[in-house]
């Protein structure tokens, strides 16, 4: 059956957060799964932090603020993040999904029609005529950088460390800017349901994720879903998850015991 929804004229929504920062987002695709996409302005080099479905030019709706080096880094494999990364010269991924990016493996991006999670119901307009979820894959790209546990990219003004925190999916960033004590967190961490069901999701590594991330200074989160939050919140998410999945007998929990009693 034909698709009757209508074609966007504008598949993407850009926001300016300050002079540096923009969140774009794909204001036609369902809320619940919509990612944020970062553009990061730097003195010497752009960066770019994740990609959206790739059903749109990512590429040509930024093109008017970019003027230097750009590097697209997605935060991990899931089409939500990793679909748009084909486009851009610079092409930046964890060696653990690089991979899964190069093959285009639907099942590891979660967008496999078995998973059922790209729906022609998540649409509310169409990227293009024609377009269905049924034909939806995502696009293989060769990562032209592999982004490792404590590789450093520095932009002149600012540098981030990324920081590789498993759990999620097991090649999932997050970019750490340590001065300004700010997290681009892709899906290790927000503020709605987190998933950790998923393809290649680890709980016990999501555990060990989350106790790393307490010992972080933290001032604000820019997420891979949903909005922006601060340290309160931060802390509040990892405890609310830690205290859920922590079973009796994790050495984590023997140890609380031990400082109460
Ligand atoms: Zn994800
Ligand atoms: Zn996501």
């Amino acid at each position: 059956m034909l698709n009757s929804k209508p074609v966007c004229d504008r598949w993407f929504a850009t926001r300016q957060i300050n002079s540096g920062l923009y969140c774009i987002s794909e204001v036609h695709y369902w809320e619940w799964n919509r990612a944020n996409l970062w553009l990061i302005k730097g003195q010497t080099q752009d960066l770019l932090i994740d990609t959206g479905l790739g059903v749109a030019s990512l590429r040509q709706h930024i093109a008017s603020l970019i003027d230097k080096p750009l590097l697209a880094i997605a935060s991990h494999i899931h089409f939500d993040h990793a679909g748009g990364l084909h486009e851009f010269d610079h092409r930046a991924i964890h060696p653990a999904e690089a991979e899964a990016l190069r093959m285009g493996d639907n099942h590891a991006a979660v967008c496999s029609h078995e998973l059922g999670f790209v729906l022609d119901e998540h649409f509310e307009q169409l990227p293009y005529a024609g377009f269905t979820a049924m034909q939806y894959r995502l696009n293989r790209a060769e990562p032209t950088h592999l982004l490792q546990e404590g590789d450093v990219l520095d932009l002149g003004d600012r540098a981030f460390e990324v920081l590789h925190l498993p759990g999620h999916s097991p090649g999932s960033i997050a970019l750490y800017d340590a001065k300004n004590q700010e997290l681009f967190s892709g899906d290790v961490i927000y503020d709605g349901d987190l998933l950790d069901q998923l393809p290649g999701s680890d709980i016990p590594s999501y555990i060990a994720t989350y106790e790393r991330l307490q010992q972080l200074p933290i001032d604000t989160v820019y997420p891979g879903h949903y909005q922006t939050f601060g340290r309160d919140r931060y802390h509040e998410i990892m405890a609310e998850y830690l205290e859920a999945k922590r079973q009796p007998g994790c050495p984590a929990d023997v140890r609380s015991q031990f400082v109460v009693s």
